[in-house]
């Protein structure tokens, strides 16, 4: 697989619309608490992405920051219209502004198919049933 691929994003309502340069091995699962309550899902997949080889082509992201389970400080920003997540990065006075790296939610992606996860953290609060669901009956469009 390539080492480098362009993403194309957009918020739900499409108030916010980005491309970025991004290592398609760089796409993790993410089963902290944080995700889960803000995500509102089991769990969140994210592709990391150098702030300098992404591009915001429409819209101003809006800023939440938190503390990290980590105790590191965190942005998350997301979309003020539609509330879609957009990504998490660190705080511009711990890192610098070009140079951090941004955890793109890969919901909001064309490429999502191709971008399959390589890894787990926080699994220690992984949601047990979110392991398998390929068993489930399953319709093409909600029934
Ligand atoms: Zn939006
Ligand atoms: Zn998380």
């Amino acid at each position: 697989m390539s080492d480098s691929m362009m993403l194309n994003g957009s918020c739900h309502c499409g108030a916010i619309v980005f491309e970025a340069q991004a290592n398609p091995n760089r796409v993790v699962i993410c089963h902290c608490t944080d995700c889960q309550k803000m995500s509102g899902g089991p769990y969140r997949s994210i592709v990391q992405v150098k702030e300098a080889q992404f591009t915001l082509l429409k819209g101003e992201p809006k800023p939440y920051f938190k503390v990290g389970d980590s105790g590191n400080r965190r942005e998350l920003s997301f979309c003020a219209d539609c509330g879609s997540h957009i990504y998490a990065t660190s705080v511009v006075d711990d890192v610098a502004k070009g140079e951090r790296m941004l955890g793109i939610r890969t919901g909001l992606l064309a490429e999502i198919a191709q971008l399959p996860p390589k890894s787990e953290v926080w699994a220690q609060s992984k949601v047990a049933w979110a392991e398998n669901i390929s068993g489930l009956p399953s319709v093409d469009k909600q029934s």
